[in-house]
């Protein structure tokens, strides 16, 4: 029988920052491991029913465990109920600017892309968080591109105040910032930070961000490291898939997350995969790189064995029949009935929650364009809670429990 293990081993030694540790890790030989792992390999983690290290989680991502993904998602059915129960969070995006100074050339809000720009104002936030919250949502997220006035004038502050009183939850997903910034906004009252590092392997990001403060590698990899320190006690990190080879993606936010958990251990760390759509300015991803979905639900399953506490979030990018088999299998926050335009739930037909005009500025096109009672229906036709507000952090299962052995 294998030795259970703590959640947080070796909380107390001194952890430097993720960009040192990513220097050293060896994840193109990982990856290589994981294409050539065999089904022996495979099944020596699936007989402890957990992924120890991350020799562990690539063979659980190759293609030799896709022979065994039944096996795999039964094993993280029973991880995810244990730790976070029977219930699945919902939460709602809302686009507060598409301005930003950065060049990144898959994204329709990239600064040559010829789009109508807007930058909604604070009373325009209020009414949508209204409008999200006559839906049921009690989560949002505040997402904006990179731009220097966010963090001069005081506008995310004020739209996070604003709208805390009808969203008692709060997260954000704008450019990085240093810590002092985000002290301002988690004294403003947000409780999440999500920054994706859109793709791990530096020759990629170097050759897709070409302008702007965003194409610092480094300095975006220690953003939640800063958030941490400004005191957000909810980190969200991820990769964009469709950029590079997936299977290195993936190694690489497993390896981050493990980072997170034994530096900012206070914190509640989720991950996420999106894969890409195409965007605004002519951006197709790479086929040559996207993942399938039974690829996509065995990676779920492979991140749950890895990291039984971690959140792991499943966007509206992908589609409804991926997104309806996928809730009982490890997946604990979705998103739902989203709009990627500033501004643009003004324009949703609030009976049916669909858009009634063109979206012209939006980020991408979602694939699941369901209404959020039409997700929350879903959930809990697999006998799931679709819960609306934030988990209460004394309902979630204390973490210092011991994942034993299957
Ligand atoms: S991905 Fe973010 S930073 Fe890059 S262009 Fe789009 S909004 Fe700006």
């Amino acid at each position: 029988m294998s030795t259970p293990r703590k959640y947080h081993e070796c909380q107390d030694a001194p952890v430097g920052t993720f960009s040192e540790a990513f220097a050293r890790l060896p994840l193109e030989r990982l990856a290589e491991q994981s294409r050539q792992a065999d089904l022996a390999r495979v099944d020596a983690v699936l007989r402890r029913g957990q992924a120890r290290t991350l020799e562990d989680f690539a063979a659980l991502i190759s293609p030799a465990a896709g022979e065994r993904i039944e096996q795999m998602a039964a094993h993280s059915q029973r991880i995810t109920q244990r730790f976070f129960g029977k219930a699945v969070r919902l939460f709602a995006p809302m686009y507060l600017s598409n301005e930003c100074v950065n060049v990144c050339k898959y994204c329709g809000f990239s600064r040559h892309n010829d789009i109508p720009r807007i930058t909604i104002p604070v009373s325009k936030v209020v009414e949508q968080a209204e409008r999200l919250a006559r839906q049921g949502f009690r989560s949002l997220l505040l997402v904006a591109g990179e731009h220097p006035k966010w963090v001069s004038n005081g506008y995310v502050a004020e739209c996070i105040k604003r709208t805390l009183p009808i969203m008692p939850a709060v997260s954000i997903e704008l450019g990085p910032m240093e810590a002092p910034d985000y002290a301002h906004l988690v004294e403003a009252g947000a409780e999440a930070l999500l920054v994706y590092q859109e793709t791990y392997y530096q020759p990629t990001y170097e050759e897709l961000h070409t302008a702007g403060p965003k194409k610092y590698f480094a300095w975006r990899m220690d953003t939640p490291e800063r958030g941490y320190e400004a005191g957000f006690r909810r980190l969200g990190i991820g990769a964009l898939l469709g950029l590079h080879d997936w299977r290195y993606e993936a190694l690489a936010v497993a390896a981050h997350a493990q980072h997170l958990l034994r530096k900012c251990w206070k914190a509640q760390v989720s991950v996420s995969l999106p894969r890409m759509r195409p965007a605004a300015g002519g951006w197709q991803p790479n086929t040559d790189y996207l993942m399938s979905d039974r690829e996509l639900v065995q990676t779920i399953a492979a991140l749950r064995m890895l990291l039984p506490h971690v959140g792991i979030t499943i966007s509206t990018r992908e589609p409804p029949s991926l997104r309806n088999g996928i809730v009982p299998l490890g997946v604990t926050l979705m998103s739902a009935g989203a709009s990627t335009e500033p501004g643009g739930y003004d324009h949703f037909d609030e009976n049916q929650w669909t858009p009634t005009k063109e979206q012209p500025g939006e980020q991408f096109h979602i694939a699941d364009e369901r209404s959020p009672a039409q997700i929350a229906a879903m959930i809990r036709s697999h006998g799931y809670e679709a819960v609306w507000k934030d988990f209460d952090q004394a309902l979630v299962t204390d973490p210092s429990r011991e994942l034993a052995p299957a």
